[in-house]
Order: structure tokens, then C-alpha cells, then sequence
């Protein structure tokens, strides 16, 4: 009996970590295995499971292809980001970097705190119409459990020296994880200019929660040519289809520096 219970458990426990999504602290039933194609690609999340419903039914859904933006008076995201030594996870959808806790972004006087960040090859988010290599998504929480996600766009171009420490620890298995002592720093992953798209969006994997405050980077930073196809060989195409902008608009900062 004792046994019996032990092995459901270790059955239920593998069960989420074969599911696990990328974003922290939310939890997923067991229901078959999403993925970016056939029976478990994107047209399906809405109907795995009652949870994932927003997939298909919200009318706030992320990624979108950013076209008009309003241009309004808005503050600057805050980026207060420190080192972290390198938690580097494949959950099976994702690249995933936990950070340690310290960092943070402010947005309007509201501080959230970075979690993790993780990669979307080719990128999630267009602009205009335009994709890009990858994307990098780093994800924030509020004390109210509410998130912030900052998107950064990774165009093709000159190798990109910022990762390199997370690429030579690249996990290539689902649920591989590697605790690496060395140091990282998420501020060197922006680009200089930090002018941003915001619009309100979900998570772009299930189960597609909405109320997610996006901020997409309008510069987009490089990466070789080489980096981007080391994370392609493991994660294949792993990126959302666009979704529609039903009743949103894009605000975008004014600031040109
Ligand atoms: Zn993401």
C-alpha cells in the first residue's frame, strides 16, 4: 500500500516535470503533452484541458504582430538586474534560466521580480510583419503574483559574447538541468537603447493566462548565425502563432535615447 502510493506519486511528480512550463509557480494538470505541432501544437492548447481555455477563447492573447503603436508619455522600465550564477533547465519547450532572487524591473512605481527568462526560436513577437531569429522573454512577478514580461527581439548578425557562458551549457535532453557556478548577468542580454512596445497580452504557452503586462524592446540585439542554430538544434521551432489583436492597442514610449 505504503509502495503503491510512493509510485503514484513519482509518477505524478515525472508527469509535471514532463510538462512543465516555463513560467514559475503555476501548475499544470495532467492532460496530454502540448507542443508546437500536430495533436499537441497550438490549434489544440484550448481543448487539452479546461484550464488551457484562454488559448482559444481569450481576447487578450500573446504573441502579437506589433503594427500601429500609440505613442504616449510613459515612464522608463527600471531595470535593477544583478548577477546570478547560471540554473540552466531544457523543461522540453524551452531553454529556461532561473535567476536568484534580487533582480527587478519598475514599471509605474511597481516592482517585479525576475524569475527566469527563457528563448523562442524563431521569435514569438513580428514587427510590422518581420520575424526574427529568436526571442528572448524575461519574466517578472509582482508581490500580487502578477506578471511582467520584458521581450527581446535577437536579430541575426555578430556573434553575441553576453551568452556565451549560458550556450556552453546548453541542456540538450528534456528535463535536463545544470547548476554551473559561474556568474551571469541579464543586463548585459538588453540592448542599450531600452525603448519599448506595451501592450496587455497572456503567457504564449498554456495555459495562455491572460493579464500579462508585455513590454517588447523595439531594438532588437544580434546573434551569430551559430548561436541562434545551437538553440534551434535543441529546441526545434518553438514559437506561438501570432494572435489576434481583437479589441488592444500598442502604446509605445516617445524615448529616442
Ligand atoms: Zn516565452
Amino acid at each position: 500500500m505504503k509502495l503503491g502510493k510512493r509510485f503514484l506519486t513519482l509518477v505524478f511528480a515525472v508527469g509535471i516535470g514532463l510538462c512543465a512550463y516555463p513560467y514559475a509557480n503555476a501548475s499544470e494538470s495532467g492532460h496530454a503533452h502540448w507542443g508546437y505541432e500536430g495533436e499537441g501544437g497550438p490549434e489544440h492548447w484550448g481543448s487539452m484541458s479546461k484550464e488551457n481555455a484562454a488559448c482559444s477563447e481569450g481576447k487578450q492573447q500573446s504573441p502579437i504582430n506589433i503594427t500601429a503603436a500609440e505613442s504616449a508619455d510613459l515612464a522608463d522600465i527600471e531595470f535593477k538586474y544583478k548577477a546570478s550564477e547560471l540554473h540552466i533547465l531544457n523543461n522540453g519547450h524551452t531553454i529556461q534560466v532561473n535567476y536568484d532572487s534580487g533582480s527587478s524591473i519598475t514599471i509605474n512605481g511597481v516592482q517585479y521580480n525576475l524569475i527566469q527568462f527563457h528563448f523562442h526560436t524563431p521569435s514569438e513577437h513580428t514587427i510590422n510583419g518581420k520575424s526574427f531569429g529568436n526571442e528572448l522573454h524575461l519574466v517578472h512577478k509582482n508581490d500580487k503574483g502578477e506578471l511582467a514580461v520584458v521581450g527581446v527581439l535577437i536579430e541575426e548578425g555578430k556573434e553575441n559574447p553576453a551568452f556565451k557562458a549560458i550556450w556552453s551549457n546548453l541542456p540538450n535532453k528534456a528535463n535536463e538541468k545544470k547548476d554551473v557556478k559561474v556568474s551571469i548577468d541579464a543586463t548585459q542580454l538588453l540592448p542599450v537603447t531600452k525603448s519599448f512596445y506595451r501592450y496587455s497580452g497572456s503567457l504564449t504557452t498554456p495555459p495562455c493566462s491572460e493579464s500579462v503586462n508585455w513590454n517588447v524592446l523595439k531594438t532588437p540585439i544580434q546573434m551569430s548565425k551559430q548561436q541562434i542554430a545551437a538553440i534551434q538544434k535543441i529546441m526545434h521551432k518553438n514559437n506561438r502563432p501570432i494572435q489576434p489583436m481583437h479589441d488592444r492597442k500598442v502604446t509605445a514610449d516617445s524615448i529616442t535615447h
